[in-house]
């Protein structure tokens, strides 16, 4: 579950990390009183207005923008709010900004120059660890560092056993160049950014730019988090932190049938039990000719009542052309679920693309002979690349 800036940075606080302040409206009026707020209890003159979507490559896209009065806050939020932003992670069609956050200047100027630096907290999924992932050149050009200078990326991978330990902090602060109080500032930082990504079981806290100031303070001044959605019956006070107008409408709708479905963008549905299963029935898909229009697995309990909810999911997407059902029947027996599919068939009277049925293990015969006799517009298969032929010609 992807979350918002203003959500992320609130968290970090509570887990002591120092963030740029600001105050979520959806109002330019809210705008202005949220500015005037900030200049009470932080003294700033100049604030940020940043819109909140869930997208990075906002501040390129025309996202985030200085307002230096109470009168630019005003028609600069009036501006963002509502907008269609487009940005190199939105895709061309953009995301539309239901809300704004309204946040300090922390750029001002002072003794030292301010600096940005780039730093997540993330698993590497080939070695099955935490590493912290940071780099001196942060900012909105971070890509680009990737890119052109790789060596400036840096990664400091933690060991489960022991955990974050005080020299990588301090390794991590000498590599970024810090010394003195930012030094100390720093160090303090990462494990409390670290605690952060473990106290909320996230796979992804991504501080980009963290900044420090012209007084040498380190702080937040983005955040982009990812929680693990298998670890969010541990926190159930997450829920509110959902925002479904930033996801796919379907993905929310399976959500409700507690069906783990991924929208892609092919045009073959796929229903499968077990995720092994269903990834390698995409492979098998694409190897075929065809493209997979979703990932869909209906778990270990494929009952009728499942088998249609799924049907009907995978039918909202316009592009699906055929639906390739394969079922591995270990603990459900075969008959049953292709006696769910006939029922589904004609509960559900929309379906008007082919379905191929592939059903393999405990019945599998008699649930082949179940679909065969049914005289619907169903093809069944018992080997898989059975079903994968008969998926390439039908989308040809
Ligand atoms: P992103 O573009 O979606 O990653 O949004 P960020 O929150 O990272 O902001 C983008 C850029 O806006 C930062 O890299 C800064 O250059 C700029 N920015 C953010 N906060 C401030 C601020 O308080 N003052 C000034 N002058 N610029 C800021
Ligand atoms: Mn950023």
């Amino acid at each position: 579950m992807n979350i918002h800036e203003y959500q992320g940075k609130k968290i970090l606080k509570s887990f002591g990390v120092r963030i740029q302040e600001g105050i979520v409206v959806a109002t330019p009026e809210k705008a202005v009183d949220a500015a005037k707020e900030l200049q009470k209890q932080t003294g700033t003159g100049w604030w940020v207005i940043k819109a909140q979507i869930h997208a990075g490559g906002r501040g390129k896209g025309g996202g985030v923008k200085l307002a230096k009065s109470l009168n630019e806050v005003k028609t600069i939020a009036d501006q963002i709010l509502g907008m269609q932003l487009v940005t190199h992670q939105t895709g061309p069609e953009g995301k539309k900004v239901n809300k704004v956050l309204i946040a300090q200047d922390v750029y001002y100027p002072g003794e030292s120059e301010t600096k940005e630096y780039y730093m997540g907290v993330l698993l590497d999924r080939a070695t099955g660890r935490n590493i912290i992932m940071y780099s001196p050149e942060g900012g909105v050009d971070i890509e680009g560092v990737a890119e052109n200078t790789p060596e400036l990326i840096f990664k400091e991978e933690i060991d489960p056993k022991v955990g974050l330990q005080g020299f990588q902090a301090r390794k991590i602060a000498f590599n970024l160049g810090l010394s003195g109080a930012a030094m100390k500032d720093m160090v303090k930082f990462v494990f409390a950014l670290y605690a952060a990504y473990e106290g909320t079981d996230a796979t992804m806290f991504e501080i980009n730019p963290v900044l420090k100031t012209s007084d040498h303070k380190i702080l937040a001044v983005d955040s982009k988090v990812n929680l693990d959605d298998n670890a969010l019956f541990r926190h159930p006070d997450y829920k509110e932190l959902r925002d479904i107008t930033e996801e796919d409408p379907i993905e929310v709708e399976a959500r409700r049938f507690d069906l783990n479905y991924v929208k892609l963008d092919g045009n073959v549905g796929c229903m499968v039990n077990g995720a092994g299963l269903a990834m390698a029935t995409m492979d098998m898909i694409k190897m075929s000719g065809g493209d997979p229009a979703n990932f869909l697995d209906v778990g270990g309990t494929a009952n009728a009542k499942r088998v249609e909810e799924a049907f009907r999911i995978i039918l909202k997407d316009p592009n699906v052309k055929a639906i390739l059902v394969n079922i591995f029947g270990g603990i459900v027996r075969c008959d049953r679920v292709a006696q769910g599919i006939v029922d589904a068939y004609q509960n559900i009277d929309n379906i008007n693309v082919p379905i191929i049925v592939r059903l393999q293990g405990t019945n599998a015969v008699e649930g082949k002979e179940l679909i065969d006799k049914s005289g619907l517009k169903v093809f069944s298969a018992i080997a898989l690349q059975d079903a994968a032929n008969l998926v390439g010609e039908v989308v040809k």
